[in-house]
């Protein structure tokens, strides 16, 4: 029945003269995201893209649902600029696009087209006649028109070239395409935050490395693992990352063996922040990304982050600093990540997690715990050994 996806881009079109780049770049995540899904070409006209599809819709517009950029996708079937033609295709998708027969329907017509002899207005009237004629035969009268209130839409789309019958938009989530905003480091660890937060950073048309320190033997290759497939699915929304894997079992030792353990949670995470702090300049990263929210644990206090974030110059975007960890989850549901962060591989920060953690660390304090560490030279050794996998 239907032949195309027409996709609705919004924020994009306000770009003025980017527009033919956000364009260019939704068109290409859109390509990379349905590699895998099935035969496809796509067509741009006229603020639109058709996306012209071999079988069902279905699980075209599960992908295209989300991909930043996108506004909303319908299922289109489509025929020749021609009255005739445009009623028996809306009586057949009618019948087509309903399970029971409502009892009352509205046409909704656009004219692009100037050229078509009919208006708007009288479009819809001649489409909805048709349709009330045919279905009621069969339907005992009940059909009607209802412009208020109806059951049931049916859309026409008259252009140049082509006819558009649909019945439903689907919405997308909006946003900016991936690679229209600058490149960002994001701290991705094996869990449920990180990876939403660095979703939430795609969405709004940043591109994304990753970073991931690693407490081998104390964090196993299959905490790893889930990473590289955390990572993999950000991916398929936008293409390429980055993913840094840090050697950091040495720093940890270190700061176990001359820390006080109140302190060395603060202290580890400033030790991450300061490593992908170094990174992101190398790599030209122009923000960090987190998926912390304020209190949901001991290390995300105001006091805490103020103290972490002391080591920075970076500004750092925290998405979910607002969240509850429903909502969050919500989100991590939607795009597909909730089942690999809920996998039981332990987690670096939980094997070294202190009975009794400084809630409210303050800055002296926590300079006078770090004080023995050589961090310069810590920080140098594990980017040493740390490696890069390509993850597209
Ligand atoms: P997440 O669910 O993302 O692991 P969390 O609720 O466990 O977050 P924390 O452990 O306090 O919270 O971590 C806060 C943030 O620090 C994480 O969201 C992530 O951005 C970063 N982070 C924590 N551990 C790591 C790690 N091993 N590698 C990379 N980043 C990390
Ligand atoms: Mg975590």
């Amino acid at each position: 029945m239907y032949q195309a996806l027409l996709i609705r881009y919004g924020e994009i079109s306000l770009k003025g003269k980017n527009r033919s780049f956000f364009v260019h770049k939704l068109i290409e995540n859109i390509k990379n995201a349905l590699k895998e899904t099935g035969p496809f070409r796509i067509e741009q006209s006229y603020g639109r893209i058709y996306l012209y599809i071999e079988g069902r819709p279905d699980q075209y517009i599960e992908k295209l649902k989300l991909i930043p950029g996108i506004v909303s996708v319908s299922p289109v079937a489509i025929t020749e600029v021609n009255l005739e033609k445009i009623k028996d295709l809306a009586l057949g998708l009618f019948n087509y696009s309903v399970k029971t027969y409502p009892t009352s329907f509205k046409v909704e017509t656009s004219r692009p087209n100037k050229d078509f002899p009919l208006k708007s207005p009288e479009i819809s009237r001649e489409v909805g006649a048709h349709l009330l004629k045919n279905i009621n035969e069969n339907y005992n009268d009940k059909l009607r028109v209802d412009v208020h209130n109806p059951e049931h839409f049916l859309n026409l789309e008259i252009r140049k070239d082509k006819a558009l019958v649909y019945t439903e938009s689907i919405p997308g989530v909006g946003g900016l395409p991936v690679g229209s905003s600058g490149k960002g480091l994001l701290l991705l660890s094996g869990g449920i935050d990180s990876p939403v937060a660095g979703w939430l950073a795609l969405k709004r048309g940043m591109t994304l490395d990753a970073i991931y320190f690693h407490s081998y033997p104390y964090t196993s290759d299959r905490a790893k693992e889930k990473v590289l497939d955390l990572a993999k699915s950000l991916s398929s929304y936008g293409g390429k990352i980055n993913l840094f894997i840090n050697h950091f079992t040495d720093i940890q030792m270190e700061i176990r063996k001359k820390c006080p353990p109140k302190y060395t949670i603060t202290i580890m995470r400033r030790m991450m922040y300061r490593i992908a702090t170094e990174l992101a300049r190398k790599n030209k990263n122009l923000v960090l990304v987190t998926g912390e929210s304020i209190g949901q644990v001991a290390s995300q206090t105001l006091e805490s982050i103020n103290v972490i974030n002391e080591v920075t110059n970076l500004p750092v975007l925290r998405p979910l600093i607002s969240m509850d960890k429903n909502e969050i989850i919500q989100i991590a549901r939607m795009i597909g990540t909730y089942e690999t962060s809920i996998l039981p591989y332990e987690d670096c920060c939980t094997i070294f997690v202190p009975k009794h953690p400084v809630t409210r660390p303050n800055l002296r304090d926590t300079l006078e715990a770090e004080k023995d560490l050589e961090i310069e030279k810590l920080i140098a050794e594990s980017m040493e050994k740390s490696e890069t996998v390509v993850i597209e």
